[in-house]
C-alpha cells in the first residue's frame, strides 16, 4: 500500500516524514513542527476549466484526494466531504469589483465548521476497530470551540475538551460549546485566552499525561483542519469564473490558516490572481512584507477577536509553499492591516452603500479589498465573510442601526443550559483529564 507521507515544517526539519493517519491523530509532529503534504501535484487544467459542470463535493473530493487516498479509501472519503460539505458556499456581489464569500451557513456559523467536521470524520474512520482513542483538546477564544464541539458530537472514540476564557466570549459562542454534552466538556478558565492555550501546550508536553492518553489537537495546526478550507475558494471560484478575469481573495487573518489554505488551493491550479492577508492590529505580517523582518508581539484585542494572534502559527506553512523566498511571497501576498475605528466604519460604509450586513471580521476583509484595489483596478476582490454577523451582535448592532433576526442555528442553542467546569491552573487541569 501506498503512504501518503506527510513531511514535517519546522526549524529544524528533522522529523521523518510519516503517514496521513499520524499526523491526523497526533497533530504535532514529535519534535512540534507542522505537518505539511511532502507533495502538492497541480491538477489537471481541464478540471478547472469545467469546473461549473462539477458538484461541490466532485471539486472537494478531487482536490484533496491525492493527501488522503488511498489511506481513507475512496468511498470513504467520498461520504466524508459530502458530510463535511451539506449547506451553501453563495458568492454576493456588492459592488462591481468587490464581491462576498458567505463561510457561515453551517452549524455554527464560522468557517471553522468546514475543517472541524472533515477532521472529526477521518478520526472517527482512523479509529473505526477502537485502536485510537484520542482526547482532542482545544482552547477558544469564541469560534473554533463551538465549530470542534459541533463537529465531534458522537463520533465514536474522540473525547473533545474545551478551554475558555470566563466571560470573555460571547453569550452565543458560549452557548455554541456548553450546551451539546454527549463527549463533548467544556471548561471554564478564570483567566484569558493566553492561560487557555498555554495550559494545552502544557499538557502536550507534559509525558506523564501523553503516556496515558492520545492527545490531539484541533487548532488550524492540525492538517485536518486546515487542508479542506482550501475547498471553498474552488467554490467560489466556480461560481466568478466567467464574470471576471483577475480574481483576489482578501482573507481576514489570525492564524493564517485559512488564506494558507487557499494558497493550497491556487497550488493545485486554481487560477487566482493574488491574496490579500487582511489584519486588525495584530499585523505581525503586515508589518513583515514592508520591513522583511518578522517580529512577533503579544496579542492585542480588537472587535474582530478571532483574527487576534500575535505570532500566527500557519506562518511557517505559507513560507514553506514559497520555498522561504519573500520576493516571491510578496509578489503574490498583499497585507494590510485596520484599526478597530477603520473597522466599525466599514461596517457602517458597507451597510450604506450596499445594504449588506457584515460581521467585524468580514469587514476587516473589506477593507483589505478596497486598499489593493487602489492600485490594482482590474481585480474582481472576494473577502471572505468568515463568521454570520450575529456572532458579533454587540459590535455589529453598535454600528448598524437594525435588528438581525437569529439564524436557527442560534436559535436551537440559546435557551439550552450551559455546563461548564471551572478550572483555574494547570494542576486542576491535569487533575481534570487524569480522571477522564
Ligand atoms: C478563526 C477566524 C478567523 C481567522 O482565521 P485564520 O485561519 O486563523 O487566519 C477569522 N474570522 C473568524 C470569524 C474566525 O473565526
Amino acid at each position: 500500500r501506498r503512504q501518503r507521507q506527510m513531511c514535517i515544517r519546522d526549524r529544524n526539519n528533522i522529523a521523518p516524514n510519516t503517514t496521513f493517519e499520524t499526523a491526523v491523530i497526533k497533530g504535532l509532529a514529535p519534535d512540534k513542527g507542522l505537518y505539511f503534504p511532502e507533495n502538492i501535484t497541480a491538477l489537471d487544467p481541464s478540471f478547472f476549466d469545467t469546473i461549473e459542470t462539477l458538484s461541490n463535493e466532485e471539486i472537494a473530493y478531487e482536490a484533496i484526494k491525492q493527501f488522503i487516498s488511498p489511506e481513507i479509501p475512496e468511498a470513504v472519503l467520498k461520504t466524508i466531504v459530502s458530510e463535511t460539505l451539506n449547506f451553501d458556499f453563495p458568492v454576493v456581489k456588492l459592488t462591481d469589483s468587490i464581491s462576498t464569500l458567505e463561510l457561515f451557513h453551517g452549524p455554527t456559523m464560522a468557517f471553522k465548521d468546514v475543517g472541524a467536521r472533515f477532521m472529526a470524520r477521518c478520526l472517527g474512520y482512523f479509529n473505526k476497530n477502537n485502536s485510537n482513542e484520542v482526547t482532542v483538546l482545544v482552547a477558544t477564544s469564541g469560534d473554533t470551540g463551538g465549530a470542534v464541539a459541533n463537529g465531534f458530537l458522537g463520533v465514536r472514540g474522540v473525547r473533545v475538551v474545551i478551554l475558555y476564557p470566563s466571560g470573555k466570549v460571547s453569550n452565543i459562542q458560549e452557548k455554541q460549546l456548553t450546551t451539546l454534552g454527549q463527549n463533548i466538556t467544556a471548561l471554564e478558565v478564570e483567566g484569558t485566552f493566553d492561560d487557555c492555550q498555554d495550559m494545552v501546550k502544557k499538557a502536550f508536553l507534559d509525558e506523564e499525561l501523553t503516556s496515558k492518553m492520545q492527545l490531539t489537537s484541533a487548532n488550524s495546526i492540525n492538517v485536518a483542519r486546515w487542508l479542506p478550507q482550501m475547498f471553498y475558494f474552488m467554490f467560489a471560484y466556480k461560481q466568478l469564473k466567467n464574470k471576471y478575469k483577475d480574481i483576489v481573495f482578501s482573507v481576514p487573518s489570525g492564524n493564517f490558516g485559512n488564506v494558507c489554505a487557499g494558497m493550497i488551493a491556487q497550488k493545485l491550479g486554481l487560477p487566482i490572481k493574488h491574496f490579500i492577508a487582511s489584519n486588525n492590529d495584530n499585523n505581525v505580517v503586515t508589518r513583515y512584507l514592508k520591513s522583511t523582518n518578522y517580529e512577533p508581539k503579544p496579542s492585542v484585542q480588537t472587535v474582530s477577536n478571532a483574527m487576534d494572534v500575535g505570532n500566527p502559527s500557519n506562518f511557517i506553512r505559507i513560507q514553506t509553499i514559497y520555498d522561504n523566498d519573500f520576493n516571491t511571497l510578496k509578489s503574490n501576498l498583499s497585507s494590510f492591516s485596520f484599526t478597530d475605528k477603520e473597522t466599525k466604519e466599514a461596517l457602517e460604509e458597507i451597510y450604506q452603500t450596499t445594504g449588506y450586513v457584515a460581521d467585524p471580521h468580514g469587514a476587516v476583509g473589506y477593507l483589505g479589498s478596497k486598499s489593493y484595489l487602489t492600485t490594482n483596478k482590474e481585480a474582481h476582490c472576494v473577502f471572505l465573510e468568515t463568521a454570520h454577523p450575529t456572532k458579533f451582535l454587540d459590535v455589529v448592532e453598535s454600528v448598524i442601526d437594525i435588528d438581525i433576526p437569529l439564524p436557527e442555528q442560534i436559535k436551537a442553542v440559546i435557551d439550552k443550559t450551559k455546563v461548564a467546569t471551572a478550572v483555574n491552573n494547570y494542576t486542576e487541569f491535569k487533575a481534570f483529564l487524569t480522571q477522564l
